[in-house]
């Protein structure tokens, strides 16, 4: 399985060059192999959205490239999360190598401290993970880091276990969430042989150099929970082995948190993480687009980190939400009209003269004296299909709509149809004098009233 998944990296590597960055890392990257069974190479996708737009538009760069790879005779079957659960029920294929690989390190690779950016938000908090990655045990112990809902607290502690890891291989990190904490001692007391697993997890927990807990605001209504983990603190922290502990408060706010181990939080440094300001979302969408290969214009990204400025989280969904759409409509590059798409504010858009969608199709109705049924209806005649052309034209011009939502106002309109207006306008202004007057004289019956 390891050789196959080895191939597969070959064949990813020959799709990453022949198809865009966006195709390639919306379609081909999530692919997973699962199984290479009877000459047929099979195939996991993250939904059946992304099988149907692969097996549509991209199965025969898939096939080609599989076929210089595995040799021409080889199948592919691609399956959806669904069918991915049943086929492993029916064949239980060998763990893949990167399944073993997953265990092995339980950080992703993604939050490291070259991908955390570091604003006045958040660079005290990032100075101090630093100074515990560099010395662990040594600096601020334990290092308390407390922050709202996605701003970064899980990607720092990430990144303080990839630092160790690389720097400082021989030392034993544990990561784990509070949750998983409690479920393992909780676990640990429920079995038949009692003693034996109560001992695997005092072991496994006060073995280690380094202990993360996640999230330990869980932990408050957890009494017993508390005492062990009192407990497993004590030990470590007597040895000098370094804990690092995050919260989405800070330990005074943690309501029914045992006074003695509060006391213990507050014996190290407790840093808080604050919301990015304008600039460092900017820069955390950059980092993004340059980690994820993403292609989107300054405009659109201001426009994302403008409308979001709380969660970090949220940012990044909306930006890979964005990409995407982009993507499915053809285009390389993500821009402002994808934005708006993404943020579902189609309608209410104004241009700074203030018209909006309808105000323009009502002018143009007006000028040529047409309805506005027939505008956005099937009629073909060159009386209405000119004007429907020009009203097309300067929505997109003033609004910046994107070609999707322009087709669903004109009766569902294909996107490519309402490009192609939209480009025969465009070209006529240039040429034909009738069409430039027809366009500023219905622009100065919007302005005007
Ligand atoms: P939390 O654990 O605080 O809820 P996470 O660490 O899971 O938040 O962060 C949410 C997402 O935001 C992650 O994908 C993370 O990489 C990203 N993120 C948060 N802060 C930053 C930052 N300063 N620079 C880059 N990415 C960040
Ligand atoms: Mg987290």
């Amino acid at each position: 399985m390891q050789e196959i998944n080895k191939l597969w990296n070959i064949v990813l590597e020959k799709l990453e060059l022949s198809v865009s960055n966006v195709s390639f890392v919306m379609w081909f990257k999530p692919l997973k192999v699962v199984d290479m069974a009877n000459d047929t190479l099979v195939l996991s996708t993250k939904s059946t959205f992304a099988k149907n737009q692969i097996l549509k538009n991209y199965f025969d760069k898939l096939k080609s490239a599989t076929g210089d790879v595995f040799g021409e005779n080889i199948d592919i079957e691609i399956l959806d999360p669904q069918e991915e659960a049943q086929y492993i029920a029916k064949n239980k294929p060998t763990k893949t190598a990167l399944d073993v690989e997953a265990n092995k390190n339980p950080f992703n690779p993604k939050y490291t401290f070259n991908n955390y950016v570091v604003g006045k938000c958040n660079q005290t908090a990032y100075a101090a993970a630093r100074a515990v990655a560099e010395n662990p045990g040594k600096n601020f112990n334990p290092l308390f880091i407390y922050g709202g809902v996605g701003l970064g607290k899980t990607h720092l502690l990430h990144a303080i276990g990839n630092y160790i890891r690389s720097a400082s291989p021989n030392l034993k990190i544990k990561y784990v969430t509070c949750e998983q904490f409690t479920n393992d001692y909780i676990e640990s007391l429920g079995s038949t042989s009692k003693a034996k697993t109560y001992s695997e997890f005092r072991d496994k927990y006060r073995s280690c150099d380094v202990l993360m807990v996640d999230d330990i605001q869980f932990i408050s209504k957890k009494t017993s929970t508390q005492e062990e983990f009192f407990n497993t603190f004590n030990d470590l922290h007597q040895y000098g082995k370094q804990i690092i502990i995050s919260s989405d408060r800070p330990p005074k706010e943690i309501e029914t948190l045992e006074e003695r181990l509060r006391s213990r939080f507050t014996m190290g440094l407790i840093q808080d993480l604050q919301s990015p300001d304008f600039e460092t979302r900017v820069a955390i969408l950059r980092k993004k687009c340059q980690i994820e290969k993403y292609s989107i214009t300054d405009k659109a990204l201001s426009y994302i980190a403008d409308k979001i400025d709380s969660n970090v989280r949220e940012l990044e969904g909306m930006l890979s939400k964005v990409c995407f759409l982009s993507n499915l409509v053809g285009k390389t590059t993500a821009d402002l009209a994808d934005v708006k798409e993404a943020f579902n504010d189609k309608y209410e858009e104004r241009n700074e003269g203030g018209a909006n969608t309808e105000q323009i199709i009502s002018a143009v109705c007006e000028y040529f004296d047409i309805s506005r049924s027939d505008i956005v209806g099937k009629k073909k005649s060159k009386e209405i299909v000119e004007p429907r052309m020009i009203a097309i034209y300067m929505i997109s011009e003033m609004l910046e709509l994107p070609l999707v939502t322009i087709g669903k106002i004109f009766g569902g309109r294909d996107h490519t149809t309402i490009m192609h207006a939209r480009d025969k306008i465009t070209d006529e202004i240039k040429h034909n004098r009738k069409t430039q007057t027809f366009v500023s004289e219905i622009k100065k019956m919007l302005t005007s009233g």
